[in-house]
């Protein structure tokens, strides 16, 4: 069976730290070798009608481009603390709400992940209790874990029995890394339906994380865990050197 390789957690112009609007994304995506994309803007710039125009949109840019485009909501608890993408074609649940309550509104058509655990020691506040309502927690989110997975988070998957997730949380091409999620093409059809497909095999947990093309629980202990590791040591040490580097390049007459 035919498997789709999809971008995890793509940011589009609907969400206010984006300009990247939804055409110009699947075009990199594709061109990046991505099947699909599951799309999550942030709550704090949506409303019942933004929601409505991003579902449709993703539709419609789905069905041309035949790029299957998932669309979602990032939410952040009022706190900002915790980030639970909801994948699917639910109602808008409002902004910043309690998590408790998102998750349970959210149980019946969504696909709801735990985002980030790295970001502002988000893992600190997880609550076991949620298990049942996730569909995965994102053990590598590639803004906020770099080059490696995130050890707590590939614990949590196991100890709470968890799908274990990857996410871009693409904001732009810093981003850009291979991670994915594989699962069963769903066939021809209109990308709504294509794109529920997706949901409903979230939901039923029948979705591999992958870094590299290998599964991403294989980058947890030996040799990938340990080259990961290193690698994102020297990122965190070379990056901001980096970004000084090219600022003081811009700064050039
Ligand atoms: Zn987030
Ligand atoms: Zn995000």
């Amino acid at each position: 069976m035919r498997e789709l390789v999809l971008a995890p957690h793509i940011h589009t112009s609907a969400s206010d730290d984006s300009d990247w609007d939804l055409e110009r994304l699947c075009r990199w995506l594709g061109r990046s070798g991505f099947d699909g994309a599951l799309v999550c803007d942030h709550d704090r710039t949506m409303n019942p009608a933004r929601w409505q125009a991003l579902q449709a949109l993703c539709d419609a840019v789905g069905d041309r481009r035949s790029f299957l485009v998932v669309p979602g909501v990032e939410y952040q608890a009022p706190d900002h603390v915790v980030h639970i993408p909801v994948y699917g074609y639910g109602r808008f649940h409002g902004r910043s709400p309690d998590i408790d309550e998102l998750l349970l509104a959210a149980a019946g058509t969504g696909a709801a992940v735990f985002a980030h655990p790295a970001r502002r020691d988000a893992w600190r506040q997880f609550n076991p209790a949620w298990a049942p309502q996730l569909v995965g927690i994102e053990v590598w989110n590639r803004k906020y874990d770099g080059v490696s997975p995130n050890s707590w988070a590939l614990g949590a998957t196991r100890e709470h029995e968890i799908p274990p997730l990857a996410a871009l949380d693409w904001h732009g091409p810093r981003q850009l890394f291979p991670l994915a999620l594989r699962v069963a093409d769903p066939g021809p059809g209109r990308n709504r339906a294509r794109a529920g497909a997706v949901v409903a095999a979230l939901r039923a947990r029948e979705v591999r994380a992958t870094a590299f093309g290998g599964r991403i629980e294989s980058y947890e202990t030996g040799a990938l865990a340990t080259i990961s590791q290193r690698l994102e040591r020297i990122r965190r040490w070379g990056a901001p050197r980096l970004r000084q580097l090219e600022d003081a390049l811009r700064r050039l007459p």
